[in-house]
């Protein structure tokens, strides 16, 4: 037994907040709709803080985290908290705090009118319409958090009582807390600003005077510890930013009370002994990301201070081999005596909550896995282990379960490993360079100059959706389920033929999502009931498990796409997902690099790719949304990602003949220091997103004289608004001032699943008008 001198302490950077049953979402829903009082949803709110600080307390930890849950984000959160709600949205002062949140976060559409309408309801105070705060990824994570606006006007105060609030309410329950705050450099670096040459570094010495009043009031409340989030101290940091750490923790730890400074989610490298050196009473680093620092760590560390060895993967949802982390621990655990605590890598809101309601898994891989609720026993069984206390039996299960993955033929497929090891140095090789295959497809499909397509998903009808849901339930057989895709298939066809379209897609209306629909149907894919995450707000995402080796055992697409063919003479665009895409959004195993798992999927793909070249189609999309998100925070890991994600993509386009055209489809996204690699990619037509960029995105690729066909989105497809044929002429006149008008597609911006028909139909009708437009002027 350790001395309670020497004992370790457990705890987690955050823990999810949407509920087990996604309780949060519904709330959060009602309310937006009307149907729950802003009093209701903060009891909500209230029960199931309560409920999470309990399943902390009762699975051993000794902090529960206080100031990670949000009703829609945490950097919202804090926005209130630090009084820098912007300007723009003139909020007034008797505007509730959650109004005015709700509104940051989900715009306000003003008066739907126009103004002078006579209709008289125009009320003297009516606020303009306002957009939401823009949204973009949490690091390299699926999350998304409203970004915080910056101008040199902008002034900080602490004005918001929900963090104090929710500190008392987790004292009155008993708890020993640990307060979450994200710090203020990383604060400040989350968000942006529009004014010309202004630098938001510049307001750290005012925002600094105000994360003291947070902590003076948290000290106040006798808090244990605060835990400061700096996760960018893992990104490669311009001088000024590395450099204004050390005053301002400086500052901060004037408070007196403890700091524990959290870092997360990429290796520290050259920030490393900054980290070390801060001012605060502890560090918490990401041991699944960044092993190989812990030793220096644990050297470099000064005895007084606490270690927070993050080493149960908050990232991923695989079972932690216990005895390997007690093999990595031990030599820390000598070196920092009474001082080291136990964590996740990082907030578990990136995992599902609990397996318990998994009763649908195959058992077996169930026993390979753990959400939040499991991670946080596996801490425990780690302390008690590291205690010297009785673990041996929670021990004896992991093991097995290690050891049942391990060697479970579900995960190991010879003839997987052998097509791999086998596969020819050229696999990712089209047969011929692109100028000759944009001969030959010219030839065969006699296409107009700029011509039309979609990106592939047509409005997903209520009748899709409702067709679906019955089939799930039982109430539909598979053949009535197949002939109602059938006739949406047909319909969206003869939908295109009447626009006047020269490439039709068949609109997707068998699936319901663009990875699960590929996942469902591949070998080393399994699917949660309730492995829900938070995406942003109240949107969840419930991502595929890819654990073991993937193959494909028949095809997935070629039926419904020669079923469309079959209607029209125009050509079938194929329409699948790419490797990246599928890696990217999917829970990924952890027991080979991620390069291999994506060039295993991007064999299934080659496979769909050429069995649709058999069956007649002659043009064949993969869409790649995911690959700029994929990139490694790191830049010095760019190359290495970039060259096996290319090559994966590659590989799944490679087996068809020069005659068959590869297109391949991209969300909006800062391209422009990947084009090379985009470029690598080698789709023999690439679509993007770039109308709400004003074709300003395009400039990047004329610049790289970006070799092969290009389709720039000329319209927005998040918004039910109509473009006029004129504001595309208009876009596209741009685009051909950069790129050859030969090479140019016309095209919405992404698929159409969202829209409605009407709406659809009415800017799709003006797209062709617009391309029959610019063919009489190029
Ligand atoms: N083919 C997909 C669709 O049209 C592409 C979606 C995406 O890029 N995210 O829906
Ligand atoms: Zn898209």
């Amino acid at each position: 037994m350790t001395t309670t001198k020497n004992a370790i302490h457990t705890h987690v950077p955050g823990f999810p907040r949407i509920g087990a049953a996604r309780e949060l979402k519904f709330a959060l829903e009602k309310n937006w709709r009307g149907e729950l009082s802003d009093a209701e949803l903060e009891s909500t709110g209230r029960a199931l803080r309560a409920r999470h600080w309990a399943l902390q307390r009762d699975a051993g930890l000794d902090f529960v985290s206080v100031g990670d849950f949000a009703f829609y984000d945490q950097v919202a959160n804090h926005i209130q908290l630090l009084g820098c709600e912007p300007a723009r949205y003139g909020f007034q002062p008797q505007q509730s705090q959650l109004s005015r949140y709700f509104t940051m976060a989900r715009g306000r559409s003003g008066d739907a009118h126009d103004a002078g309408c006579g209709c008289g309801a125009h009320t003297a105070d009516a606020l303009p319409a306002a957009a939401a705060l823009e949204m973009t990824k949490w690091f390299d994570t699926n999350y998304h958090y409203l970004v915080p606006e910056f101008t040199p006007e902008t002034a900080f105060s602490l004005a918001c009582e929900r963090l104090f609030d929710e500190v008392a309410e987790a004292q009155a329950l008993g708890h020993a807390v640990k307060a979450v705050l994200i710090g203020p450099l990383t604060f400040l670096w989350l968000g942006k600003t529009r004014t010309a040459g202004f630098d938001r570094l510049a307001l750290l010495d005012q925002l600094l005077p105000i994360y003291g009043q947070v902590l003076d009031r948290l000290k106040a409340q006798g808090v244990q510890w605060v835990q400061v989030d700096e996760p960018i101290l893992g990104l490669d940091l311009p001088a000024p930013w590395r450099s204004a750490f050390e005053n301002s923790y400086w500052q901060l730890n004037q408070v007196g009370v403890p700091l524990l400074l959290a870092t997360y989610f990429s290796p520290l490298e050259e920030n490393l002994g900054l980290a070390c050196r801060l001012p605060v009473a502890g560090l918490h680093v990401d041991g699944v990301r960044a092993p190989q620092e812990l030793a220096s760590i644990a050297d470099w560390l000064p005895v007084h201070k606490v270690l927070s060895v993050g080493i149960v993967d908050g990232r991923n949802i695989w079972r932690t081999d216990l005895d390997a982390a007690l093999a990595v621990l031990a030599p820390i655990v000598e070196k920092r005596a009474g001082k080291l605590w136990l964590s996740s890598s990082c907030s578990l809101l990136h995992v599902p909550f609990t397996l318990a309601a998994e009763n649908q898994l195959d058992g077996e891989i169930r026993s390979w896995l753990a959400f939040a609720g499991e991670k946080l026993d596996e801490l425990d069984v780690l302390k008690r282990a590291l205690h010297g206390e009785d673990a041996a039996s929670a021990l004896a299960a992991s093991r097995a379960a290690i050891a049942s993955r391990r060697a479970s033929p579900r995960v190991h497929q010879a003839a997987v490993r052998e097509r791999l090891d086998a596969l020819p140095a050229d696999a990712g090789q089209r047969r011929s360079g692109f100028a000759q295959r944009q001969a030959e497809q010219r030839a065969r499909f006699q296409l107009p100059p700029f011509p039309t397509t979609t990106i592939g998903s047509f409005p997903q009808t209520p009748a899709i959706r409702s067709a679906r849901a019955s089939f799930k339930r039982g109430e539909l057989d598979a053949a009535g389920y197949a002939a109602t895709m059938r006739e949406e298939i047909a319909y969206a066809v003869r939908q295109q033929e009447e626009l006047g379209l020269d490439v039709l897609v068949h609109g997707e209306a068998e699936r319901n999502d663009m990875v699960e629909y590929f996942g469902e149907q591949l070998d080393g894919f399994t699917f949660t009931r309730l492995g829900w995450v938070q995406s942003y707000g109240s949107r969840c995402v419930k991502p595929p498990i890819i654990y073991g080796d993937v193959s494909r055992p028949k095809a997935m697409t070629v039926d419904w796409t020669v079923h469309a063919q079959s209607l029209t003479g125009k050509p079938m665009k194929g329409m699948l997902t790419g490797p990246i895409t599928i890696l990217q959004w999917s829970f990924v195993r952890d027991d080979q690099p991620r390069s291999r798992t994506a060039l295993q999927i991007a064999l299934a793909i080659r496979d769909e790719v050429a069995d649709l070249e058999q069956a007649g189609i002659g043009i064949i999309q993969i869409d790649e949304p995911a690959v700029r998100e994929g990139l490694p925070l790191r830049r010095s890991r760019w190359d290495d990602y970039l060259d096996w994600a290319t090559q994966a993509f590659r590989v799944s386009a490679s087996a068809v003949g020069d005659a068959t055209q590869i297109h391949t489809h991209m969300c909006y996204a800062e391209f422009n220091d990947i084009l090379p690699q985009i470029a690598a990619m080698d789709a023999d037509v690439i679509t993007i997103e770039t109308s709400r960029s004003d074709m300003e995105l395009l400039n990047g690729f004329g610049q790289f004289r970006y070799p092969n066909e290009i389709g720039p989105g000329v319209y927005d497809i998040h918004s039910p608004r109509v473009p006029d044929q004129q504001e595309m002429v208009r876009l596209l006149q741009k685009a051909s001032a950069v790129i050859p008008p030969a090479n140019l597609w016309v095209n919405p911006d992404c698929g159409l699943k969202t829209r409605g028909w009407p709406e659809t139909q009415a800017a799709l009708r003006n797209m062709v008008a617009a391309a029959r437009q610019l063919r009489a002027i190029y």
